[in-house]
């Protein structure tokens, strides 16, 4: 049976103003599974209004209680990761065995923030004027929009949400078209959390439409989206003309790369996680692996041997290696990058096309797929694919290594496999990317800034920084003595 997702605003479920709803299907059955209120800028009207009115209560709210709200909220989470993670499952076609522990991550990232709600202090500055005290405060911005993807849509939020509510803002959510179900019903949570009608609103829709009057909207005092380059550049320019805060995570091409001294069983095992895993469909995807020549063949052979074995099917399955594509138009995306790459002479040695054999079913799957003797300059080493296709090209030396690894628009993440803490050392001051890692990929969590260079982003999530991103920075200036200086020029 079909269900029936409404918007939700003011701290119930809403019907939307047009009155219409859009399908969204189940990338590994392609059956339509469920229905989601298309919202437009009426709704968003009625959501930011609702969020303003919440404003001044939640920000008259001691900071602590705020975090003990978030406390609850990271409780619930857990409760219902399950339930949550199955809903993520069905709408973005991901394995359940990511989904589930990357829905638990999501509950951290509140934990984290409901102890910092109370800490995010201020600082006595030492200007050197007699009788003056001059100290900083930090205020919210106000509301605020958050804007998500569907391939991680609870986690990837949750990187936004928790650090905007602790910091006392309230907010407006646009989850993905592709992805809204598990917003919506964590949505039913804040309740339950007992967090304010108003202060947390889900506004479900089409970018262009929900969105866009969003971004637009004069009560917006910031917008931080994940998403693609291409929304991320028209979401920057809408916000710009009003001058609002924005923060931009984007898309990447990562460099992995793998030298002669590294333990390269380990290494093939990174490889394969940095590519393979959630079937490419991660911005921090490993895309492009930087193999020194000395290794170059038998570390493509083990790799090709891995990644050939990997089982392709049920998402919910706990013995699922790599999962459908999550919407059709990526599915479309990702087959003609491949195809991009044979005319640009790049040689497949793994996959190269949609996956029909067992386990298919009526999902959108492609075939885990490597392409050798790829060079930096081909579109497929340039543009992000976000799926599950490997660029592997060569290298001689350390330094063309991070020459390659830098010749990108792109640096939102790095891996560098070494036995050398020198060349690993190096590898960290050289690489001009958000994160590296060293002899291990993909990892994060609430306390680790996150956030991409060039291309990939403006701006960090996580760590104890990134609450200063949702906060105005007040300089207050108490004369204790009144002030009879004279008044015609500045005082130095
Ligand atoms: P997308 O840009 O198509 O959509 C992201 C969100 O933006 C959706 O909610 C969409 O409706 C909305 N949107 C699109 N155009 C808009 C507009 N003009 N105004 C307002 N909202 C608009 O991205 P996607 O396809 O959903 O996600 C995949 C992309 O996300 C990939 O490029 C990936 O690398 C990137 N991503 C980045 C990170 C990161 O943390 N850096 C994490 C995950 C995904």
């Amino acid at each position: 049976m079909r269900r029936t997702y409404d918007l939700y605003i003011d701290g119930r479920p809403e019907k939307p103003a047009s009155g219409e709803y859009f399908d969204t299907d189940n990338p590994y059955t392609g059956e339509v599974w469920a229905r989601i209120a298309r919202g437009n800028a009426a709704d968003v009207e009625r959501a930011v209004a609702a969020a303003t009115r919440a404003l001044p209560a939640w920000n008259a709210l001691k900071p602590a209680d705020r975090g003990r709200l978030l406390l609850k909220l990271a409780d619930l989470i857990d409760h219902n990761a399950e339930a949550l993670a199955a809903a993520e499952v069905r709408d973005n076609g991901k394995l359940y065995t990511e989904m589930l522990p990357q829905v638990r991550l999501a509950a951290d990232w509140y934990r984290y923030y409901a102890g910092l709600a109370d800490k995010i202090e201020g600082s006595v500055i030492p200007t050197g004027k007699a009788n003056m005290f001059t100290f900083t405060r930090h205020e919210p911005l106000g509301v605020v929009a958050l804007i998500t993807p569907w391939n991680s849509p609870l986690l990837l939020l949750s990187h936004k949400l928790a650090t905007a509510l602790a910091a006392g803002n309230a907010v407006i959510v646009k989850p993905s078209e592709f992805a809204s179900a598990s917003t919506l019903e964590f949505a039913e949570l804040f309740a339950l959390a007992g967090i304010p009608p108003g202060v947390v609103n889900v506004v479900t829709g089409f970018g262009g439409e929900a969105g866009a009057a969003l971004v637009a909207h004069p009560n917006i005092a910031k917008v931080a989206f994940t998403g693609s380059e291409a929304g991320g550049r028209k979401i920057n320019e809408a916000a710009a003309r009003e001058f609002k805060h924005v923060a931009l995570e984007m898309g990447g091409k990562s460099p992995n790369i793998v030298f002669d001294d590294a333990d390269l069983d380990a290494a093939v095992v990174g490889a394969i996680a940095g590519i393979f895993a959630a079937g490419g469909q991660t911005c921090i995807a490993g895309s492009r692996l930087l193999l020194q020549k000395t290794i170059h063949d038998r570390f493509v052979d083990q790799l090709v041997e891995m990644a050939g074995s990997a089982r392709i099917g049920d998402p919910m399955q706990a013995s699922t290696h790599v999962g459908p594509i999550a919407t059709p138009p990526q599915y479309e995306k990702v087959l003609q990058y491949i195809d991009i790459a044979r005319r640009e002479g790049a040689r497949c040695v793994l996959g190269g096309g949609p996956y029909t054999g067992p386990g298919a079913r009526g999902g959108r799957f492609v075939a885990p797929t490597i392409f050798t003797g790829v060079h930096n300059q081909m579109r497929i080493a340039r543009e992000e694919v976000f799926g599950p296709v490997l660029s592997v090209i060569a290298f001689d030396t350390e330094e063309e290594a991070f020459q390659i690894a830098n010749d990108t628009p792109y640096g939102l993440a790095a891996g560098v496999w070494t036995s050398d803490i020198g060349r690993a050392l190096r590898a960290s001051e050289r690489l001009q990317a958000g994160t590296v890692w060293v002899n291990t990929y993909r990892l994060g969590g609430a306390s680790t800034p996150f956030g991409g260079y060039k291309h990939s982003g403006i701006g960090r999530e996580g760590g104890v920084e990134a609450i200063k991103e949702w906060v105005h920075t007040k300089t207050v200036w108490i004369c204790g003595k009144p002030d009879t200086n004279f008044p015609f020029v500045m005082r130095s």
